[in-house]
């Protein structure tokens, strides 16, 4: 059987996925998604967003989400649920395979959305706490905590910088480090020591996410001394790093230090014809409305791409499009 070719196939279901299914579909390309194991991708860990913009009450992630595979598959873009597992971006049509399947699904463009995902620390607490009162990301979630206390792991830059962004919140925040060194700049390491409500704890793991429905505590463990003992705190964030999901792609495409795709022109990556969107390459500003902007140019920036190629075949009838005819005409 001749595999479809379709105009864009995207990689990821977060709401850069899905923004570039919209837009793309909207203009008419056959799209397909991708949707993969952490389909709606990381809003579905969290409960309120309220700082996406068009919610005035605010909306749960996962509904969110919900919300943005309709609107998608509303203007015709498919969703397939599984991974895929290997890609060959070396000619076009470029060739994607999902798991388990021998046949590779066959793209003219792809758009990359697969994220990225923050590191948690490993402990049963904090999955059970995650979204209600485990976090990963300040920006979105230190509202919540005004006149509260709250705890920050990690060493680095963007600990430095999620403990900044609670203080402005909380009434005392605790940054819990294993060591008594920082990989942190000097600049925002003094920043983050000059701010008064920010208590630094280190040579200090956390052994145990307290509380049942909400986050009432964590235990922590000195490495020096042993020494076990409890801080009561309403939020935990960990600022320990994010990964790339682009393994997929390695030695494929240019990517920056810690495995971040590089969009080279707008946001078409190395590849042309293969652009990245939302996370995938954003070591900034990782926010649900940065992805799906960053969705909508890239969707944009595919159907250009194929237009000044003539490759963009318009709207069509799905119902006389065939694989067969697909395939000829690529
Ligand atoms: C707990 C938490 C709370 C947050 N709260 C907020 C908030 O309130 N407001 C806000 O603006 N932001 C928030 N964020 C950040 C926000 O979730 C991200 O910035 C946003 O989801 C990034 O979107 P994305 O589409 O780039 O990637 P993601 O949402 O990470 O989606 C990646 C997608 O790629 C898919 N994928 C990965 N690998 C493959 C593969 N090999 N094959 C197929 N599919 C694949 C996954 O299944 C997933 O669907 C929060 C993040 C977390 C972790």
């Amino acid at each position: 059987m001749a595999q479809r070719t379709y105009d864009v196939v995207i990689i990821g279901s977060g709401p850069a996925g899905y923004t570039a299914a919209l837009y793309a579909a909207r203009a008419s390309l056959k799209v397909l998604v991708f949707q993969g194991f952490e389909s709606g991708g990381q809003l579905m860990l969290t409960s309120d967003v309220e700082n996406y913009p068009g919610y005035r009450e605010g909306v749960m992630g996962p509904e969110m989400m919900d919300d943005f595979e309709a609107q998608a598959a509303r203007f015709g873009a498919e969703m397939r649920p599984e991974n895929i597992e290997r890609v060959d971006l070396s000619e076009r049509p470029f060739e994607l395979w999902a798991e388990d399947e021998d046949e590779p699904t066959l793209a003219k463009t792809v758009v990359i959305a697969t994220g990225a995902k923050a590191k948690w620390l490993g402990l049963e607490s904090e999955q059970q706490l995650m979204g209600k009162g485990v976090s990963g990301c300040a920006t979105c979630d230190a509202f919540f905590y005004r006149g509260k206390k709250v705890a920050v792991v990690g060493g680095g830059d963007t600990a430095m910088e999620e403990a900044g962004v609670l203080a402005k919140f909380a009434d005392e925040v605790f940054l819990i480090h294993r060591r008594d060194e920082f990989r942190a700049s000097k600049i925002m390491l003094e920043r983050a020591r000059k701010n008064p409500k920010i208590t630094f704890i280190t040579d200090t793991v956390v052994e145990e996410i307290l509380g049942r429905d909400a986050v009432e505590g964590v235990c922590i463990r000195n490495t020096k001394t042993g020494e076990e003992r409890t801080i009561e705190v309403s939020g935990f964030f960990t600022a320990i790093g994010h990964t790339p999901a682009t393994s997929l792609f390695e030695g494929q495409l240019e990517m920056k230090e810690g495995g971040y795709v590089i969009q080279k022109e707008n946001t078409m990556t190395s590849v042309p014809g293969v652009f990245a969107a939302g996370d995938v390459s954003d070591t900034r500003y990782r926010q649900a409305v940065t992805a799906a902007g960053d969705g909508c140019r890239a969707a944009i920036d595919s159907e250009r791409w194929l237009e000044e190629r003539g490759e963009a075949e318009g709207a069509e009838d799905p119902a006389v499009w065939t694989a067969e005819k697909d395939v000829a005409n690529f």
